[in-house]
């Protein structure tokens, strides 16, 4: 198949933005689906939505308002009418708006003001009939146009792709052919017709996915256990020993997991609980069973900042007793990995805990006994799968704070058991939440600073690094300077977001951990497992962007302990949904009215990865699909052609990743 580079209108630089939103291969590139599409069609000038063409009638002016405020206005001929036209802070267009020129407009009308507020604009004048136009996922510079257009130049090398659907169930279901499904998908011919294609790839993705799903469960049910000869009371012993006492659900799990891996049956256990529940102890006490057994433990964390805070707290606990724990880490120098690589494969490492660093071919394990991964929902199925071969058909222990309704876990992880820790450690107090307008900032500058001179430390959340050309957010730059206007006499203040490397990722945050810095400002980051004691209040800017289960998320990084912490949701829109976040701390009950507000919300995490994303489908409203397709995938697997089909894709995905 043909690299990126060899295809038509891909240089360098293009390659590179392409890269930067996961397209590396001409099969990334062709299944990059639009995910939505926009109705196209000449709209009469009424009051409201518009969509409509004309002719520019004068010069368009330009005002810089405020700093972050700008307008150009000018006037259109429009079906016969004078028209006045604003578009807001997009300064840069006013070059490409000439006298006399025919462009379109998508806004809003109003009749009174005979105004048409922009919100887009096409350098062009609309088609004669309804054109339903592609919308992708775009950013880091690349545009939907530019993207469109690179997609439809390669569309003829869909031949060479393979199409995971055997022929017997494109004939069962009477799927489109996989071109014809790719070239509608890119390039709608009609509603009806597109839906056909969206069905056969929402097909194509989950049969694969289901495909692998099967192939691991058969693999890993083959296995029997490993056995361990360890009594309770050494384990009660050392749970005697900690510093706290363990609640109820978190002794429930130990247990759970003391059984499974004393007996011979091999575990696959779901520890589910929400934020601040205190998952991470009870993965202690299973690494601790385990190093007794005489195994080595792995432990992965989604990120760096995670797993660098897992071994912290890991370490403390083993503190005194003869138990090797290292961390491994993506960045860490190549001759210091080798160490490790030696060491572990030498059986001279009892724990090690990493990002994805711990599933490099190059990591041999003496005698793996036990997998932990946090955030289990994070990590696609097949870099799991790898992990545990490394070893003697390690036990698995999944970690996750979103609640994966039971039905979910079944058809995806079939015979994977669960505990839940439903109650939070007492002495919690309730985290007290409220939602403020822009225009009441100052309120919460002030709560800031009381929570700040009493010595404790404030999370403020930015949802967006990079100034989106449409939505007007605040950005993580401006927030800054906010706070350092606000605090930046006394106090320090520190950024974390998305394009810092992982090194200086780590090192923010290790000031922050310090208490060197007393406010951190991070785009969502920060979202998962971090956890530091003084921080007692967490503002989130923009809350309406996200998700009620993010905001949980988020909300669940203070109040980890006995002080009282605070949350603030600054909105401007939206407070009717916000609201539910003042009144509970259940992650059930938010993540439900998420499920509910949002049809599909974030139930497995703000964003599916690995193998469990889709450029079509989706886990939760296409579950039935997904039923269906469970039995397919089934007795499939039972004919021959099945087995050879099921050696293809392993080795393909292999090669891939
Ligand atoms: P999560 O389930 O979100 O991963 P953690 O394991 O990070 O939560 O636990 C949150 C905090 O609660 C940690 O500081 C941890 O030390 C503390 N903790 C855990 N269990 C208990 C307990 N039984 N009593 C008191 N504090 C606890
Ligand atoms: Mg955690």
């Amino acid at each position: 198949m043909k690299t990126l580079r060899e295809l038509s209108r891909v240089g360098e630089s293009t390659e590179k933005l392409l890269n930067k939103i996961g397209i590396y291969t001409l099969e990334d590139l062709i299944t990059y689906y639009p995910f939505r599409y926009n109705m196209i069609k000449r709209m009469d000038l009424k009051d409201g939505k518009v969509i409509v063409d004309g002719c520019v009638m004068s010069i368009p002016s330009v005002f810089y308002i405020r700093k972050t405020l700008n307008k150009i206005a000018f006037k259109m001929q429009i079906q016969g009418k004078l028209v006045n036209v604003v578009i807001f802070n997009r300064a840069y267009l006013r070059n490409r708006i000439h006298i006399g020129s025919i462009i379109t407009l998508f806004g809003k009308y109003n009749t009174h003001k005979n105004m048409i507020t922009v919100s887009d604009i096409y350098f062009k004048s609309l088609p004669p009939s309804t054109v339903l136009e592609p919308v992708y996922h775009v950013g880091y510079g690349l545009s939907n146009t530019r993207l469109a257009s690179i997609v439809h130049a390669n569309l003829t090398e869909t031949d060479l792709l393979p199409d995971y659907i055997p022929s017997m169930y494109i004939e069962k279901y009477q799927l489109l052919s996989k071109k014809e499904s790719v070239y509608e998908l890119h390039h709608p011919t009609s509603a009806e017709k597109l839906k056909k294609a969206r069905f056969r790839t929402k097909y194509e993705e989950l049969f694969k996915f289901m495909m692998k799903m099967e192939y691991l469960k058969t693999n890993q049910s083959k296995k029997n256990g490993l056995i361990r000869n360890i009594n309770w009371e050494i384990v009660d012993n050392f749970i005697a020993n900690l510093p706290f006492n363990l609640t109820e659900d978190q002794i429930t799990s130990v247990k759970d997991i003391y059984l499974d891996l004393v007996g011979n049956r091999r575990m696959n256990r779901l520890l589910q609980g929400d934020v601040g529940s205190g998952k991470t102890i009870v993965a202690i006490v299973a690494i601790y069973i385990n190093f007794l057994g005489g195994y080595q433990s792995a432990m992965m964390a989604p990120t760096e900042i995670l797993a660098t805070q897992h071994y912290e707290t890991v370490k403390k606990f083993f503190h005194g007793m003869d138990i090797k724990v290292t961390l491994l880490t993506g960045r860490m120098r190549a001759s210091e990995k080798k160490k490790i690589y030696d060491q572990l494969a030498l059986g001279h490492i009892d724990v090690v805990i990493g990002t994805h660093a711990l599933i490099n071919e190059k990591v041999i394990y003496n005698n793996l006994g036990l997998v932990v991964t946090d955030e289990q929902h994070r990590f696609g199925v097949l870099q799991r799968a790898s992990l545990k071969n490394k070893g003697k058909t390690p036990d698995i222990l999944y970690m996750s704070a979103t609640p994966i309704p039971r039905t979910y876990a079944l058809t995806l992880y079939g015979d994977m058991t669960v505990s839940n820790i439903k109650s939070v450690p007492s002495g919690r107090k309730e985290i007290l939440t409220y939602i403020k307008k822009e225009s009441e900032i100052c309120e919460v500058l002030k709560a800031m600073y009381d929570q700040l001179q009493m010595g404790y430390q404030i999370y403020v959340i930015a949802p967006l690094i990079e100034e989106s050309e449409k939505i007007d957010l605040m950005t993580v730059k401006e927030l800054f300077d906010k706070m350092e206007l606000a605090f930046g006499k006394k106090y320090n203040t520190g950024v974390l977001h998305g394009k810092l490397s992982a090194s200086e990722k780590t090192e923010v945050m290790n000031d922050f951990v310090k208490g060197a810095i007393q406010i951190l400002i991070s785009t969502t980051v920060i979202e998962v497992g971090v956890d530091v004691p003084k921080a007692t209040m967490i503002v989130i800017f923009d809350a309406f962007r996200f998700g009620l289960s993010t905001l949980h998320q988020l909300r669940g990084r203070v109040g980890r302990n006995h002080l009282q912490s605070y949350c603030y949701l600054i909105s401007n829109f939206e407070k009717d949904r916000l609201k539910i976040m003042e009144q509970t701390g259940d992650g059930f009950k938010i993540s439900e009215a998420d499920f509910k507000l949002r049809g599909s919300g974030d139930l497995f995490g703000v964003k599916q990865s690995g193998d469990m994303k889709f450029m079509v489908a989706n886990l939760q409203r296409d579950f039935s699909i997904l039923v269906r397709i469970k039995k397919d995938v089934e007795s499939y697997l039972k004919c021959h052609e099945g087995k050879i089909y099921i050696q293809k894709l392993i080795l393909l995905s292999e090669n891939l990743s």
